[in-house]
């Protein structure tokens, strides 16, 4: 899997589980079944925060588990799976949200009026504009409207919109190689089944030559 795609699950865990747990994308990237001891081992940390982190992933449901008895100790030991592609999924939909909170802002700032001077590069508020009949007060020229704020804003939304579509292409080109895996499969099962009925049929056919050899030896008889 593609580097892109741990750094976009980095910054995920990030989110939803702070500032250290980022790290266990590293032991668990395209893994499979992790033992949970092992991870605390890789992360030099304790079992207890390895398992914090593992269970706010298990909420935000992007990893499964499956818990085999030790034998030794006669406790249960969790080992884990990460699936990028749910996590992926969980990321689009926070970035949508957070694309959400900046147009309802730039929708509040944009109703708030500021003026500048194109310039002199000077700012103001309406009430301030309005006091200077909206003429600049350095060098006579009309005063334009300003949505400094909706600047900035338009340009944090631009980079997570940027963010946005690499994560989709991300996610399409997964589910592309989640399905040539499965097709895969399914090529591989279809040419056992084959090669055991053939199996079969070579059996059956040795069975119905030999009934036919004793009729035959029956009527020579
Ligand atoms: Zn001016």
């Amino acid at each position: 899997m593609s580097k892109k795609t741990e750094l976009f699950l980095k910054e995920l865990m990030l989110k939803i589980a702070g500032k250290g747990s980022e790290k266990i994308v590293e032991v668990l990237f395209n893994k499979k079944n992790v033992n949970e001891f092992k991870i605390a081992e890789k992360l030099k940390m304790t079992i207890n925060q390895v398992r914090n982190i593992l269970y706010k992933m298990s909420l935000a449901g992007i990893v499964s588990a499956i818990k085999k008895k030790d034998k030794k100790r006669g406790w249960y030991i969790f080992f884990w799976t990460l699936d990028n592609l749910k996590a992926l999924e969980l990321l689009k939909k926070i970035k949508q949200k957070e694309i959400e909170e900046l147009e309802k802002k730039e929708r509040s700032y944009g109703t708030k009026n500021y003026y500048y001077c194109e310039e002199d590069n000077i700012e103001m508020s309406e009430e301030t504009a309005l006091h200077h009949n909206f003429l600049c007060p350095e060098c006579g020229k009309l005063l334009q409207p300003l949505k400094r704020k909706n600047k900035e804003i338009e340009s944090r939304k631009r980079k997570l919109m940027r963010e946005l579509s690499s994560i989709k292409e991300e996610i399409e080109n997964l589910k592309k190689k989640i399905k040539r895996e499965k097709e895969r499969k399914e090529i591989k099962e279809k040419k056992k089944k084959i090669k055991k009925e053939k199996g079969k049929s070579k059996k059956k056919g040795k069975k119905e030559k030999k009934k036919k050899e004793k009729k035959k030896r029956k009527k020579k008889r």
